[in-house]
């Protein structure tokens, strides 16, 4: 069974569209699970496989029935150097760099795709700092005045000391990104925005969409082990450090131990309980993959 030509997000709906027809196939069902975070996409390959086997005249019942669940879960103990959580762009980027590095690598990403948030977002770029920006012109930029700019811009309800760090490293990470082929629009220079006392603004060419992909091919050529539909559960914690995870995905139980672990799990916003006040009533515009698991095993 296969999934003809479609404009589904490249490495989201296009990844997931594949995955649930192999599934209606060696069900015989249509009963099976959809792809987690791309649930439109798997329910319009169940309703094409259904109008297909209509049209060539199957009886559509027998292809209602619940697919046979497997019973226990197998269990599994890995050992890696770096353990990544989480496959968005933080987790990519950090297992593309940890793996150039020589470092066995692991990732683990909950989701059937790799991307989060960082394959779905507006892709502004903020650059401050950067080489790039004083390629093209803006050579007065400071850690000081972004964190000055966001604080004002934020009512000064940032946290300043995460601003900081965001501030000293965005620049140095924006050249490394630009290293490893990620484009940015630079014909009409660095943009500005009235909220920045200096220009610090482009836009990534293809959006996060083609931002996320480029990290998913970069990440294929390293030896990086990701294991897709796997979500980590629990932190290992031997004498105050974090030595590994407790994971469980595709029909196993994982115990990962490492010599690094990075939480890179993304957000909470899909979370409504994690959000506060007037948070709740808040629109919520992400990935349905931003649920705070990070947050709360830590
Ligand atoms: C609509 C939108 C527009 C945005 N626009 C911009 C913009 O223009 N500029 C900008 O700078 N930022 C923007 N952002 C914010 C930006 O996208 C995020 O800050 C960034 O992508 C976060 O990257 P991340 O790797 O930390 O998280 P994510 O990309 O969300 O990755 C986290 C990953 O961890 C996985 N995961 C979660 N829990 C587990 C678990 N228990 N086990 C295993 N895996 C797990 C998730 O499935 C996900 O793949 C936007 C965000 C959204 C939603």
């Amino acid at each position: 069974m296969e999934v003809g030509q479609n404009k589904e997000t490249v490495g989201i709906g296009a990844a997931a569209a594949p995955k649930v027809a192999q599934r209606i196939f060696e069900a015989q069902s249509f009963a099976v699970d959809g792809v987690s975070g791309a649930t439109v996409t798997s329910n319009a390959v169940k309703t094409a496989a259904c109008e297909a086997l209509a049209k060539a005249g199957v009886d559509l019942k027998a292809w209602n029935k619940k697919p046979v669940q497997k019973a226990a879960l197998a269990e599994k103990t890995l050992t890696t150097d770096v353990l990544i959580l989480g496959g968005g762009g933080a987790g990519m980027i950090s297992a593309i760099n940890a793996s150039e590095q020589g470092a066995k690598v692991l990732l683990l990403e909950k989701m059937e795709f790799l991307g989060g948030a960082s394959s779905i977002c507006a892709g502004g770029m903020l650059i401050e700092g950067s080489k790039l920006q004083k390629d093209l012109g803006v050579v007065d930029d400071t850690p000081e005045k972004f964190v000055a700019d966001m604080l004002r811009n934020g009512k000064n309800l940032n946290n300043k000391k995460m601003l900081e760090v965001y501030a000293r490293n965005v620049g140095p990470t924006v050249d490394w990104l630009v290293g490893k082929g990620i484009k940015l629009v630079t014909k009409d220079g660095v943009q500005s925005r009235a909220e920045y006392q200096v220009p610090r603004l482009l836009n990534l060419q293809g959006g996060c969409p083609g931002y996320a992909q480029t990290l998913r091919e970069l990440l294929a050529k390293t030896p990086t082990e990701v294991l897709l539909g796997t979500r980590a559960k629990e932190l290992i914690v031997e004498n105050g450090a974090v030595t590994g995870v407790k994971a469980e995905g595709n029909g196993t139980l994982y115990t990962v131990k490492a010599k690094s672990v990075i939480l890179a799990t993304g957000g909470y916003g899909a979370n409504r309980d994690m959000l506060g006040g007037s948070l709740k009533k808040t629109l919520y515009y992400g990935p349905v993959s931003s649920t705070g698991d990070g947050h709360k095993m830590a």
